[in-house]
């Protein structure tokens, strides 16, 4: 049997194809049957690639034991337990228990959100199995299927070829050279070094031009980038760039609590305390200001925001982009498709002397004529009664006002067999073929229609009156196509000069609905939205002016041509461009520029694509947006984001969750470290006015670890997009806690630290009164969660009040506090139920944080970011 892997696979292109199809026990005609296919499946694994091995259940309650907060919970345990304190030890045992399985949980729920993630958006193969073709998932191939690849494909595993037609394929994904190689089925004897063989396609590299069919030789981990993977995977560090500055943060918080800890045993040496409270209220202040949980929870927080993103057709390929999503500032889109519905249908024909003609059966001859141009030059094929149409909408569009005059392209194609065709490209913006009519030949021209303008024979006044024709036309918003026709003596001659003009053909195709709402959404959000076409200048003005993308003061559309030299343009011109809402007659490499340009103004771009020759573009913008449907491979493994849909919606969306999900991790941040400073500021108050402890160690730890988790778990992963999508987008270079969440941050502790000790100082400062401290300190902290609402929401409708979880979570918290003051508990943490006037003024005193904090909000928090 066939093993893969790199040694066997010297002798596969070392031999013909059917030597290598016999090695690989593949049939190059009718591919392996479905049970083969599922045996072989079962035996090699399924095709993936993972960049790095998902961690084992262990590698992560690993993490949980070894680290800091874990060790000083341990120390203090054993402390407490040789000091003869047991109920201390057991309930500080139990409570580095409760923060390990937290923890585990958590970590392990986001590892398997990630993981699943990763399976998102695989690619579809076309294979031959049972004789015959099919889609497959690309994680389904097995050594020996048969793949059909074409251009623009993605190679999704190593393969031998066994026949090929103009076959080109882009390696750079292996060996980073841009250049495209010629491949094909001979065996070749030997390869230079750092070379590949010229039979063998790789897994991750693009087929740029052409066809093949070839065999599956590796899959997965076997392949040559799975090798590679394997290698960079060991060499990697983990963690997305927020989860890193979260671990610097948490790091530079760890030496900060640590001088607190430090000063406030200080002070309670100076204040006569026993040492081993002391011992006790710095480790457990020190377990309250440290964040560990914060890269853990901004990881589910990416990842849940990621499925959100897929349930709405934006799928992300990788975690980073979703925080770049939230700080674009320019959407570039392509029009066709994407803003429309690329549906299309023809409107009418207008005729070379000026009439008008609808499909609806009653063609004149000149209109019969245009339209056989129209059908001839033609890629689609609307199939049979039973079979799907294939080929580019407009096309096909065309094929069926063809019918409609009783042209049928292959009934045509008998009287008129084809014998030459010149594809569409972007740079003619036409294509044609020629055909032979009774012995002699004769070439059809459809294309832009300057273009099919400039190839025709025209007297200077037809010409410019065929030219304003065409502005008012494309000015109605219609798509229009140039037809033409010429004899040819020579057929294998020069095509487009000198033809005859036939007509245009003007189509229609209706904007997508939503999109209006969507850019209106947002321009509100501080976002532009430009759109990039290859159409024509007017029809692209009169579509952004329905869409609402040029608005009143903006400059004039731009065309492809006039971008052509970016270096030398002066500062104003530049500056204009970048404030252009629409690019027209863009090619794919006028794509880059347009990024380039909006960059060098220090803009984040967003930019659509789907040919292979938009991946660069794709690549380059700080977000690329590849077309699910539409998109070709290259384009969309260049992608940040693949649109399942095709659809603009699908990208505002994905805007307004980026926004939401780092919204969310700030939130939570800022959330856990003021109620925590709260803790460490009532404590440090308490030993420096020499009063005794408002809170106990126990209580502390029963606080962080435990009640408080539920609150902010909630506020990390809420999906209500509040008032996200009312302000400018965040400076990516802004740090996740920039220095007014510090203030904020610090006015939140004050404002929790002073209720606890006026709750102290009323009931007296005794035992009692540390249970009624405590309490307060503890509702004032679950209430504060209501504190995290955007400054410009409803201060009771807002996107915390709405999110069902952290009404769960608030639920949670009093019933945890409940049983810690109500059942045996309460012995272990020293709690008492509030007494007396306390039972009024408890509840009341954790009331005012909120209360102040709402008043602040609504008066003075309007125009703050949040
Ligand atoms: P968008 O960029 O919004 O998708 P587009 O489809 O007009 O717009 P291109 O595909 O670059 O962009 O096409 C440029 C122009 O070339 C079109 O406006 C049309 O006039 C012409 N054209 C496009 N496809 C064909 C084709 N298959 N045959 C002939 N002409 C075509």
């Amino acid at each position: 049997m066939y093993s893969p892997g790199m040694n066997r696979e010297k002798e596969i292109w070392r031999q013909g194809p059917d030597e290598a199809a016999r090695k690989l026990e593949a049939h190059p005609e009718s591919g392996l049957t479905g049970a083969e296919a599922r045996r072989r499946l079962a035996e090699y694994g399924p095709n993936l690639v993972e960049e790095a091995e998902s961690r084992p259940w262990w590698r992560i309650l690993l993490a949980q034991v070894a680290n800091f907060i874990a060790g000083l919970l341990a120390a203090a345990s054993v402390v407490s337990l040789l000091l003869g304190q047991e109920v201390e030890a057991v309930a500080i045992a139990i409570a580095l228990l409760l923060n390990v399985a937290i923890g585990f949980f958590t970590e392990w729920r986001a590892e398997r959100s990630l993981e699943a993630l990763r399976h998102l958006g695989m690619a579809r193969s076309r294979v031959v199995r049972g004789g015959k073709e099919r889609q497959v998932e690309a994680s389904e191939l097995v050594p020996g299927d048969v793949l059909l690849l074409s251009a623009g494909d993605l190679v999704p595993a190593d393969a031998r070829v066994v026949r090929a037609e103009g076959l080109t394929v882009d390696e750079s994904a292996l060996t980073g050279e841009s250049i495209s190689l010629a491949k094909g089925p001979d065996a070749v004897e030997a390869i230079a070094e750092g070379e590949t063989p010229e039979n063998m396609l790789y897994r991750g590299t693009v087929v740029a031009g052409g066809g093949a069919r070839c065999l599956v030789a590796a899959t997965g981990m076997d392949t040559r980038l799975g090798e590679i993977a394997k290698l960079a995977g060991e060499a990697s560090g983990g963690g997305t760039p927020l989860a890193r500055r979260l671990e610097r943060l948490g790091r530079r918080l760890v030496f900060l609590t640590l001088a607190v800890a430090a000063a406030v045993a200080a002070l309670g040496f100076a204040t006569g305390k026993p040492p081993f409270l002391i011992f006790e209220t710095a480790v457990a202040l020190a377990v309250a200001a440290i964040p560990e949980g914060l890269p853990v929870v901004a990881t589910i927080a990416l990842a849940q925001g990621m499925w959100r993103m897929a349930s709405r057709g934006a799928v992300m390929t990788h975690l980073e982009a979703v925080e770049t999503l939230g700080s674009t500032t320019v959407i570039c889109t392509d029009k066709t498709g994407t803003l429309t519905e690329n549906r299309m249908t023809v409107r009418f024909l207008s005729l070379p002397d000026g009439g008008e003609e609808e499909p609806d059966g009653k063609f004149s001859d000149p209109a019969v004529r245009a339209l056989r141009a129209a059908v001839l030059a033609n890629a689609a094929e609307l199939g049979g009664a039973d079979e799907q149409p294939r080929g580019d909408p407009m096309e096909l569009a065309l094929l069926r006002a063809g019918r409609e005059a009783g042209l049928d392209r292959p009934e045509l194609l008998r009287s008129h067999p084809e014998k030459r065709r010149e594809p569409f490209s972007a740079d003619t913006k036409m294509m044609a073929t020629v055909h032979r009519v009774d012995g002699d030949h004769r070439a059809w021209v459809k294309g832009a229609p300057e273009a099919v303008l400039a190839a025709c024979d025209l007297e200077d006044p037809v010409r410019a009156e065929l030219e304003k024709r065409q502005d008012e036309l494309a000015r109605r918003g219609l798509r229009l196509l140039g037809l033409a026709t010429k004899a040819m003596e020579d057929p294998g001659g020069d095509i487009y000069q000198n033809m005859e003009f036939l007509g245009f053909v003007c189509l229609e195709d209706p904007v997508r609905e939503g999109v209006v709402a969507d850019v209106d959404m947002l321009h509100d959000a501080g976002l532009r939205v430009v759109m990039v076409t290859g159409d024509h200048k007017a029809t692209a003005r009169a579509v952004a002016e329905k869409l609402d993308i040029i608005r009143s003061g903006d400059p004039d559309p731009h065309l492809g041509s006039e971008l052509a030299d970016l270096d030398s343009l002066t500062e104003e011109q530049a500056d204009e461009l970048r404030r252009t809402p629409v690019f027209a007659r863009i090619t794919p490499e006028r794509k880059l520029d347009i990024v380039d340009l909006l960059q060098r103004g220090g803009q984040v771009v967003a930019m659509t694509g789907d040919g292979v020759n938009d991946a660069p573009a794709l690549k380059k913008a700080d977000i690329g947006v590849a077309m699910g449907k539409r998109g070709s491979q290259a384009a969309k493994q260049a992608a940040d984001v693949v649109l399942t849909n095709d659809d603009f919606t699908a990208i505002a969306w994905a805007v307004e969750q980026g926004r939401v999900i780092f919204r969310n991790i700030r939130r939570f941040v800022v959330f856990l470290l003021s109620g925590n400073a709260a803790e460490v500021a009532a404590v440090a108050l308490a030993m420096a006015l020499g009063w005794p402890l408002p809170l106990l160690p126990l209580q502390i730890l029963y606080l962080n670890m435990i009640s408080d988790v539920f609150p902010a778990l909630a506020l990390g992963v809420g999906r209500e997009s509040g008032d996200v999508m009312n302000r400018p987008p965040r400076d990516p270079s802004e740090p996740l806690l920039a220095r007014r969440h510090w203030w904020e941050m610090a006015g939140y502790a004050v404002l929790i630290a002073a209720v606890c000790l006026v709750a102290f100082v009323l009931a007296g400062t005794t035992r009692q009164a540390a249970s009624e401290a405590f309490l307060t300190l503890a509702l004032a902290r679950t209430w504060h969660v209501f504190n995290m609402r955007g400054p410009e929401e409803h201060p009771l409708r807002n996107s915390v009040t709405k999110n069902p979880l952290a009404w769960g979570a608030v639920a949670l918290s009093l019933a945890l506090l409940a049983a810690a003051t109500y059942t045996p508990l309460a012995a272990i943490l020293d709690l008492r139920p509030p007494t007396g006037p306390a039972t009024l003024y408890v509840p009341l005193l954790s009331l005012v944080p909120l209360a102040v904090v709402q008043l602040v909000k609504s008066f003075w928090g309007k125009e703050r970011n949040e």
